[in-house]
């Protein structure tokens, strides 16, 4: 990198530095390319997030650089967790239990760390790396896109010309806007995260409760380690604008209504202010390359609708888009079709895990499907079979293949 007054020359430029971002910084490190990361945020900061880390981030972070993982696991900064209860609305808990990671006795298959330690750790693996320079306190006001280079602007009037940039700015729509890719409001969903103490949730226990009122949409309570909870409330965007909701009184209201969560929210102590944050679902397919840039992790609409996860996504596609712009680098070819590899890679690798949602998510904004399907659960809830079917469905290697079998739906539903 080159500096001048006012122009900082890059070969990669990076915005945002979540798990998307960092995870590219890493990967070009490990390429042995010089690159730029800015972000408009200072370290540590907090993301609202529902703070819980399923086995494909653990599988990603090993495949990205194993020493995470093994950071985070060495000083103490995760919660192993080994069930989830999930609440429909006659309140008897559907449980699911994870299975030992990779068979590893005692290695839970799913955790949950607060995204202040997370990101904070990745940032310090990232910094040991002498390819990177990171630029914190940095927001992008503007781009423009040039032949030779992509010009960014800073808030502070200076210029970034990148041979390649990555956009990783999470839900923050503007850098998309200036690209002509924002994201629709429809396929968006808007979540709301207060830290509590005092819950009194089992620390290996995960839960989620689910209620017509909330639908498209649930609550969840995540233990954290040293005996918080993280508690997310997250919401379709399109309900919140048509029924005029206010995110925290809804938040309040369901407690208070609600049996079990009244009970656990009397003695409970809320520690700082409730943050909130879009989560860009993916729903429609958009284009996520082009003339010199690729967009990675949120800001790409990869978050999975059914599971409300975007964090194994954001690693994988922040480490194939720098794996794309070292090949641009190496052969000095920028063209659109070079980067809409990178595009084609990473949906053949997971566009089947949108499928569903994307059938499933309009269909649950109309009444009587959401109340059908909230009806089905507390059926469900109520038979002997349906935790350890739900436990083998989770964890076979074809669920098509089970999903297909008659027997399945026997013992689910009559057995
Ligand atoms: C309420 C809620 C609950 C969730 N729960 C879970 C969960 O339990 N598990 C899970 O896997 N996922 C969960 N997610 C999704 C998860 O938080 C995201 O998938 C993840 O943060 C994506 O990482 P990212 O790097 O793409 O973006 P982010 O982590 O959002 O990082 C983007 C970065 O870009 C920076 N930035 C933005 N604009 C600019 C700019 N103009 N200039 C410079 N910097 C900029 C921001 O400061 C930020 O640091 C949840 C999301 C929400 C909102």
């Amino acid at each position: 990198m080159t500096e001048n007054p006012v122009t900082i020359h890059t070969k990669v430029c990076i915005i945002g530095a979540g798990p998307a971002g960092i995870s590219a910084s890493i990967a070009l490190s490990g390429l042995a390319t010089d690159h730029l990361i800015v972000d408009a945020s200072t370290f540590p900061r907090h993301k609202p997030c529902g703070d819980i880390m399923p086995s494909q981030v653990i599988r990603e972070l090993n495949a990205l650089d194993p020493e995470i993982f093994a950071r985070l696991n060495r000083e103490n900064r995760i919660n192993p967790i080994w069930h989830t209860l999930t609440y429909p609305p006659n309140g008897k808990p559907i449980h699911i239990d994870y299975l030992p990671f990779n068979g590893q006795e005692g290695v839970a298959g799913c955790f949950s760390v607060s995204r202040h330690e997370f990101d904070q750790i990745l940032i310090e693996r990232m910094l040991e790396s002498p390819h990177v320079r990171f630029e914190q306190g940095c927001r992008i006001t503007g781009i423009e896109q040039k032949p030779e280079a992509i010009l960014l602007k800073t808030e502070d009037n200076r210029t970034i010309a990148a041979e390649v940039l990555i956009v990783a700015t999470g839900s923050n729509n503007s850098v998309l806007k200036f690209l002509g890719i924002g994201q629709p409001k429809t396929d968006c969903a808007i979540g709301i995260r207060g830290h509590f103490r005092g819950l009194g949730v089992k620390p290996s226990v995960t839960e989620l409760f689910l209620d017509s009122e909330l639908m498209p949409g649930g609550f969840y309570i995540t233990p954290l380690p040293g005996g918080l909870y993280n508690v997310n409330l997250v919401l379709s965007l399109e309900k919140v604008k048509k029924e005029n909701l206010n995110l925290r009184e809804v938040f309040e209201d369901f407690v208070q209504k609600h049996p079990i969560l009244k009970t656990r929210f009397e003695k409970a102590e809320r520690i700082g202010n409730f943050e909130g944050s879009m989560l860009f679902l993916g729903i429609h397919k958009k284009p996520i390359s082009g003339h010199r840039y690729m967009v990675a992790g949120d800001s790409a609409g990869l978050i999975e609708i059914m599971s409300g996860n975007g964090i194994p996504q954001a690693i994988l596609s922040g480490k194939m888009a720098a794996r794309q712009a070292a090949e641009a680098l190496s052969t000095g070819d920028f063209s659109f079709s070079q980067f809409a590899l990178y595009e084609e890679g990473l949906f053949s690798r997971i566009g089947k895990n949108y499928t569903a949602g994307r059938f499933f998510y309009p269909a649950l904004h109309k009444k009587w499907i959401s109340r059908s399907i909230l009806g089905f659960l507390n059926y469900l809830a109520r038979r002997p079979k349906t935790n350890d079917l739900l436990r083998d469905l989770l964890y076979e290697k074809q669920p098509g293949k089970l999903l297909r079998k008659p027997s399945f739906y026997y013992k689910l539903l009559l057995g």
